[in-house]
């Protein structure tokens, strides 16, 4: 019989989801991916984590508690870094440690470590450490990686492709206001967490733009007037986005940060784009930090305030 391997559906899954599935699919293996976030599941993960983690941590907790009897295996990757000069932050680099210390009676784990800020070739050894565990062999691995990726790429692309983002007036209603919603994907994409945010904007008549919508030409272009390097990954994405939207306000009329508390990179990037914000004066920003204590009527309360502020705009010119 073959092995069960579970994924948590939380943080880097929401980036790497269809890799993933398919490498181990392919490969032959059954996967379960844990069910999409809830209150048990948040208040699991809040009770096995350290007061000091950051939500999307405390989330992924309680994914890995939700699964673990389910499966033989759990993945659990070491995510140092998945592009040259680039780092993911300390705390996904510590992730397998936080797991293995404060859950009891996990299957085995796999944790192989994903350092590709030297080069692409260190993803080699992973791999083959995967594969072997699960007892398969180096071409099957190598053929399953090398099909997963395919297909990640190509639904990526399609994505960017299907939702790109125009100057306002091309493809978008003009009446409704525009709004960017800027975060991590495991924020944005967990709707539990942000207590249904993206549904919630739909609903009161707003167009909402996601970061896929931004081609990575756009992200690479704000973050060039940007005068550090940055080498947080995650934060590369959110900081490119914003500056590229506020070098190009005619994109769209507002912008929503989405942040996690508990976050270190988030409390830095979340300052420099309210400082950019202040500077420009061209795009109205909504700063919203979630916890696991955030409540409903108070997120509404500030999104329905912050339309308003964007259509009495509209309504000036
Ligand atoms: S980038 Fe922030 S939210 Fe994401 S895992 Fe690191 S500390 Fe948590």
């Amino acid at each position: 019989m073959e092995p069960v391997v579970g994924i948590p559906r939380a943080l880097l899954y929401y980036h790497y989801n269809w890799l993933w599935e398919n490498f181990f699919n392919f490969l032959g293996v059954e996967v379960i991916v844990s069910p999409p976030t809830n209150k048990q599941i948040l208040n699991n993960g809040v009770s096995f984590s350290v007061d000091e983690a950051c939500l999307p941590v405390k989330v992924f907790m309680g994914h890995c508690f939700e699964i673990k009897d389910k499966v033989d295996y759990i993945f659990l990757p070491r995510m140092i870094s998945g592009k040259k000069r680039e780092y993911f932050c300390p705390k996904l680099m510590g992730i397998p440690d936080m797991v293995k210390n404060n859950l009891s009676n996990l299957p085995s784990l796999i944790i192989p470590t994903i350092d590709l800020s030297k080069s692409k070739r260190n993803l080699y050894p992973a791999l083959f450490e995967i594969g072997k565990m699960l007892g398969k062999k180096e071409k099957k691995i190598i053929d399953s990686y090398n099909k997963a990726l395919k297909i990640w790429e190509k639904e990526r692309k399609q994505k960017v492709l299907e939702t790109s983002i125009q100057p306002k007036g091309k493809g978008f209603s003009q009446d409704k206001p525009k709004i960017a919603v800027i975060s991590h994907s495991y924020t944005l994409y967990d709707n539990y967490m942000n207590m249904d945010l993206i549904k919630r904007l739909q609903t009161m008549g707003v167009e909402t733009i996601l970061p896929e919508m931004l081609p990575s030409w756009a992200i690479e272009k704000g973050l060039s007037t940007f005068n550090k390097r940055m080498y947080w990954s995650l934060g590369r994405r959110i900081m490119g986005s914003a500056k590229y939207y506020f070098n190009h306000p005619e994109c769209i009329d507002g912008i929503i940060l989405l942040v996690a508390f508990g976050c270190g990179p988030d409390s830095l990037i979340g300052e420099l784009i309210e400082r950019e914000a202040k500077r420009i004066k061209k795009l109205p920003l909504l700063l919203l930090t979630l916890d696991e204590h955030s409540g409903e009527a108070g997120l509404i309360t500030r999104i329905e305030a912050f339309i308003d502020l964007i259509q009495r705009r509209k309504k000036v010119g």
